[in-house]
């Protein structure tokens, strides 16, 4: 979508801090973080929303949540790490292409809030 700025940066039409990438993802550093290490996981496929996945997709989520795993460990998040999909307006969700939040870098508090 050339409207999407994730699409954009998965295209590389917009600058971003590009920390992996492969056919299907593209991980990049949050440009407002929220912990030591920040980082967005997105499929290169435009999805808006976890809630307009449907059953192909999920072995593409699947692999986002691998690639975050294997991110963690290059990022030496070995004391632990937060995996968040915001999920629509009241999850939180600001950028319609789904992304997986990696935090990490300082203790994560219950509930979020
Ligand atoms: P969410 O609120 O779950 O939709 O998260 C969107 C995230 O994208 C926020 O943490 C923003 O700081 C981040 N963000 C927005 N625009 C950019 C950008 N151009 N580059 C990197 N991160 C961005
Ligand atoms: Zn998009």
């Amino acid at each position: 979508m050339t409207d999407c700025i994730f699409c954009q940066i998965a295209e590389h039409k917009m600058s971003a801090k590009i920390a992996y990438e492969d056919d299907e993802v593209v991980v990049f550093h949050d440009i407002s973080p929220q912990a030591p290490v920040h980082l967005l996981v997105i499929p290169r496929k435009h999805i808006a929303r976890i809630s307009e996945m449907d059953a192909g997709d999920a072995k593409l989520v699947g692999h986002m949540i691998y690639t975050a795993k294997q991110q963690a460990e290059k990022f030496n998040l070995a004391n632990g790490y937060r995996l968040v999909f915001n999920n629509g307006r009241e999850g939180g969700q600001h950028v319609f292409h789904i992304h997986l939040h990696l935090l990490g870098g300082r203790p994560m508090h219950w509930p979020p809030g």
